[in-house]
């Protein structure tokens, strides 16, 4: 008998390792909700936006720090270390995180990257440093998808996915959330489409290339960057021929971000008559932008009425 139930025990041990070891079939924590680390916080907008009660998000990053330039902390490794699902947007954005995923050593961890399927624009005809992030986004295409309403749809599919594969539990509630959210995603855009439909100069100047998807949904034209990579100084003859087109093609506007130093951005203004509009990439960079529908709606109208001014 005695033997018998060890015996019983050791399976049951061994199944259970087997059960837990394979991160689709673990049941959902009957105890609390599910916890979610994601890389930005637009991520971690779109998760709450699916989730609502039943997952508790953690964003690395604040909003206010660039995407590209981010030094991880040992909480990250904590978090990471705690969390069921991992949100990140992939391309080559977060160049950062993997090896915190690693350091985590956490086999439950799903990691889930939402840009998948999502038609990337490479960029072509742009310098970019050998190893830089301008060559990097030519081979790989540009990370900033979320910036598109219409990628943000495919972003919220994959998370809804993941959440309904770790806590299947609420699947229905989570696939109900995300019917409503792309509903008023839908809303928005065309209430934004329609706003910029009667601007007559969409040309703009961006700081990094953080815009190329926006500008395609919107219609805006991208004439030139201050920098094709975050952390990089642009060179003196790079600033000079931006002064001479920008003069040339008279453009009025400058897109900075508040993640990022605003100097250059200044300086350049100043030497061409050009204006500053401070747009966010990131949800909470600028007050009133904390959920992606506010800031996309920040971003369109303040970038409408800095063009109309000119
Ligand atoms: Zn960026």
């Amino acid at each position: 008998m005695r033997v018998r139930a060890v015996a019983l025990a050791a399976t049951l041990t061994i199944f259970g390792g087997v059960f837990l070891a394979f991160p689709f079939c673990s049941p959902a924590s009957a105890s609390g909700p599910l916890n979610v680390v994601v890389t930005i916080p637009v991520l971690k907008d779109f998760a709450i936006q699916v989730g609502g009660p039943h997952v508790s998000v953690h964003s690395l990053l604040s909003g206010l720090e660039s995407e590209h330039t981010y030094s991880p902390k040992p909480s990250d490794l904590v978090a990471i270390r705690n969390a069921r699902v991992l949100l990140e947007v992939g391309v080559g954005l977060e160049v950062w995180v993997r090896s915190l995923i690693r350091n985590a050593g956490n086999p439950l961890l799903l990691v889930v990257t939402t840009s998948k399927g999502i038609a990337l624009i490479r960029e072509r005809g742009q310098k970019a440093d050998r190893r830089g992030a301008g060559l990097r986004h030519q081979q790989l295409g540009n990370p900033h998808v979320w910036l598109d309403p219409e990628n943000a749809k495919v972003m919220m599919r994959h998370i809804t996915e993941a959440f309904i594969q770790t806590d299947s539990g609420h699947a229905k509630v989570y696939r109900n959330n995300q019917a409503e959210y792309l509903r008023q995603l839908d809303e928005l855009q065309r209430e934004l489409v329609n706003r910029v439909r009667g601007l007559t100069d969409r040309r703009v100047i961006v700081h990094h290339p953080a815009w190329p998807y926006f500008a395609r949904r919107f219609g805006f034209s991208i004439e030139g960057e201050i920098v094709s990579q975050v952390g990089a100084e642009p060179s003196a003859k790079h600033l000079q021929a931006l002064v001479k087109r920008i003069r040339d093609k008279q453009i009025r506007v400058i897109i900075s971000e508040p993640q990022l130093n605003q100097k250059i951005p200044q300086v350049l203004a100043r030497e061409t008559n050009a204006r500053v509009v401070v747009l966010t990439p990131l949800p909470g960079g600028i007050p009133g932008t904390q959920t992606y529908l506010d800031m996309l709606r920040y971003d369109v109208l303040e970038l409408a009425k800095a063009l109309e001014r000119s």
